[in-house]
């Protein structure tokens, strides 16, 4: 059974019965044969389906803001923020899917030759919950500019968002059959990954389950796109601004109640600077207002699900075990919900939970560094490579620096965030491939080279 509940409350809002494996066997036909119409349409007659999508999001922006807040306890601000960005990347791929696909001619001894990018086909997308609109629009766009179907498997906390997400395509005016939700339990997904009527997958979740889905699409030599989890540093040198570094940071840290793939999770700060900065993001931290994900006041919502605060303070009372200071939060409030405090832990040392794990959760870890060295070292002392921060006045150093840090994307005086324009992915255990920009696009495409004598 597919359960819908509202982590404020721990109320249950819906149910599903997952989809028979009959129901699932129509769906993936349907898909098959619409996506082999729609890929004979020019990049051109594609696009304007994705310019309808950002006008259905825009218009149910309310209705689609409140479903990602009942279900998973995102503040509704940043609900209605997630639907905004869903809109801007179906326009930004309108906009430039058609030069991104455009045919590249290249000089050979052919009298002709180029090289196009032709879909692959039905592409099965594994998603979590985390941004449950979000995580599906960024890859969906993309895909279905370059002429591919999709298929989503949705996370199971999320089945109305999974069923909303459905919808919006199918108000733009998709074909028939060409993107479809569907409702299925965990069992599923092997078979679907090893259909023939599934040409591609992509999975954004964990990396233990990253490692699983990865092992049975390489069993059926399809490709896939990885993006996993992190832990990103967010690095803060003696020259830097420290207020508007820890102001920075806190948001980092805080956005989604910590439950970003890209959140900063480890600061790594220079000793000589370690103590203001950490006074000025305890206290900020300890300004923002946890409860009610409805009111458009609050900063800090529930968790997800009851498991993974579990989970998360079993991280934060290992780390303190273990030597971690805890600065603040820390605690299981009485009541109902699935709510964690904004907790800081200090003095955090790599063999510390907080350190070496992935905290999904409302949860920093202050590492102390004694130079620059040092604190680029301790960054890349991680299983894990999506973003990373780093802070400091000196721009030459600063571009140095971005180039030693291993993650798949550096920001410079900023957190890490997502942005259509630009390629967001990982390395090492954040799993690869890209999604969004240029490369994203290219993603699941056969770059076919066309030869003519
Ligand atoms: P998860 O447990 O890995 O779940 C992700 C998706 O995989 C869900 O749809 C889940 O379905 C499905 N799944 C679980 N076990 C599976 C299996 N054995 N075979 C096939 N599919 C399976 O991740 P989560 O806890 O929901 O999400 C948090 C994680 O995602 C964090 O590690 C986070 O860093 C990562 N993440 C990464 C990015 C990125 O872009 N790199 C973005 C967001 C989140 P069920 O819900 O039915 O279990």
């Amino acid at each position: 059974m597919i359960v819908s509940t509202d982590p404020a409350t721990g109320a249950e809002l819906a149910r599903y019965q997952p989809q028979s494996a009959q129901e699932v066997d129509g769906i993936l036909d349907a898909a098959a044969s619409a996506q082999a119409a729609w890929r004979r349409r020019p990049v051109t007659e594609r696009t304007p389906l994705l310019r309808e999508m950002a006008r259905v999001l825009r218009e149910g922006r309310d209705t689609y803001a409140a479903l990602i807040t009942a279900e998973m306890g995102k503040p509704i601000t940043e609900a209605r923020a997630e639907i905004d960005k869903c809109a801007w990347t179906c326009d930004y791929y309108a906009d430039h899917a058609p030069a991104q696909l455009a045919d590249r001619p290249v000089t050979s001894n052919a009298a002709e030759s180029a090289v196009v990018y032709d879909p692959l086909g039905v592409v099965l997308a594994v998603m979590p919950w985390n941004y449950p609109f979000w995580q599906f629009f960024r890859f969906a766009a993309p895909a279905l500019a370059a002429g591919n179907g999709a298929l989503l498997k949705h996370a199971n906390n999320v089945p109305q968002c999974a069923l909303a997400v459905e919808e919006v395509v199918r108000k733009a005016g998709a074909p028939e059959g060409l993107c479809r939700t569907l409702l299925v339990e965990v069992g599923q997904v092997a078979g679907l990954i090893a259909d023939p009527r599934i040409a591609a997958v992509t999975l954004t979740g964990s990396t233990e389950v990253g490692a699983i889905v990865a092992a049975q699409a390489a069993a059926v030599l399809k490709k896939q796109v990885l993006e996993l989890g992190g832990s990103d540093p967010f690095v803060v040198l003696a020259d830097a601004d420290i207020a508007q570094a820890a102001a920075t940071a806190v948001k980092a840290r805080y956005v989604n109640a910590g439950q970003s793939c890209v959140n900063a999770k480890r600061f790594i700060v220079e000793e000589a600077v370690a103590d203001e900065f950490v006074q000025a993001f305890t206290a900020a931290a300890a300004a923002l207002k946890v409860g009610d994900p409805t009111d458009p006041d609050t900063a800090i919502g529930p968790m997800a699900r009851a498991n993974l605060r579990d989970t998360l303070h079993d991280q934060v009372r290992r780390s303190v075990a273990a030597g971690a200071v805890l600065a603040l939060g820390g605690e299981v409030p009485d009541g109902p919900g699935c709510y964690y405090p904004p907790t800081v832990l200090d003095h955090v040392r790599p063999g510390t939970a907080a350190f070496d794990e992935e905290t999904f959760g409302p949860v920093a870890a202050v590492t102390r560094a004694a130079d620059a060295d040092e604190a680029v070292a301790l960054a890349n002392r991680t299983e894990y490579g999506l973003g990373a921060a780093l802070w400091t006045s000196d721009l030459d150093r600063a571009r140095r620096l971005a180039r030693v840090l291993d993650a798949g994307a550096v920001f410079v005086n900023g957190m890490v965030a997502s942005d259509p324009r630009l390629p967001f992915g990982g390395i090492k255990k954040s799993g690869y491939g890209r999604e969004l920009g240029a490369e994203g696009i290219r993603e699941f495409v056969n770059v076919k080279t066309v030869w003519i004598g």
